[in-house]
């Protein structure tokens, strides 16, 4: 019997873990933000962690940080997912970035509307997320705010071949994502997680001071697949930003 019983959690357990990845989760109410650590137990530190994203970036209190970013994107073809809970390019020959003297590669960009990361508690109607990964499995994301004004020539291709329901389209042509960047990379730099769930922690961030501009037509276009994605701020909890000029 009480064999049986083990065999019974077992089953539950790996059913759970197996299961990790198709729990609901989403941005308002009972699957909002603040319950994602409820949800399951894989998503335990959206509730626990300490060093949680995105945040309130302090300006004044931000400390010199040396490293420029050295950008070494190209073009690349790729795919565009509407994963249910953003629109993401998947890039893998897009090249990458020397990020605090450590060279990551390019491994998917994504977007949040209104941005999730606030500057002295500005928000911007829209932010890209760029997600790096090292040779030793490190995560580094470069954050691009935008405001309204000028179109923006890399998003409206990226807009104009997303899949408005959840699923993928293959990237007609390539696509380069040196086109979301401004032109200068100066920055502000804190150490967070991953905005959705599971938040897992020990990505850096890397939050570009200039914004980019996009229209209020894109803007829209994007807001009808996803008028709100974006995670609430979290405390710093002694976190120390740091930035370049
Ligand atoms: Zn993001």
């Amino acid at each position: 019997m009480k064999k049986n019983l083990f065999a019974l959690s077992l089953l539950a357990t790996s059913t759970l873990v197996f299961s990790a990845g198709d729990v609901h989760w989403g941005y308002q109410g009972k699957d909002g933000p603040d319950n994602w650590g409820n949800l399951n137990q894989e998503f335990a530190t959206c509730k626990l962690g300490q060093q949680q994203a995105p945040i309130d970036i302090p300006t004044k209190s931000a400390a010199k940080a040396t490293a420029p970013i050295k950008i070494n994107y190209k073009a690349s073809s790729g795919e565009i997912i509407n994963n249910g809970h953003t629109i993401q390019v998947a890039l893998p020959d897009a090249g990458g970035a020397n990020l605090s003297g450590v060279d990551y590669q390019f491994l998917q960009m994504h977007f949040h509307s209104p941005g999730e990361e606030k500057v002295d508690g500005q928000s911007y109607p829209f932010n890209a997320h760029i997600v790096h990964k090292s040779a030793d499995g490190k995560l580094a994301v470069i954050g691009v705010f935008f405001k309204e004004g000028a179109e923006n020539a890399a998003l409206k291709d990226v807009f104009a071949q997303m899949p408005s329901k959840e699923g993928k389209a293959a990237l007609k042509g390539k696509l380069d994502p040196v086109g979301l960047l401004p032109k200068s990379l100066a920055y502000y730099s804190y150490a967070g997680s991953l905005t959705t769930p599971p938040c897992s922690e020990g990505v850096t961030f890397y939050i570009l001071k200039s914004p980019m501009e996009m229209s209020k037509a894109q803007l829209e276009q994007f807001k009808k697949l996803y008028p709100m994605n974006a995670r609430p701020t979290f405390p710093l909890n002694g976190r120390k930003v740091t930035e370049t000029n």
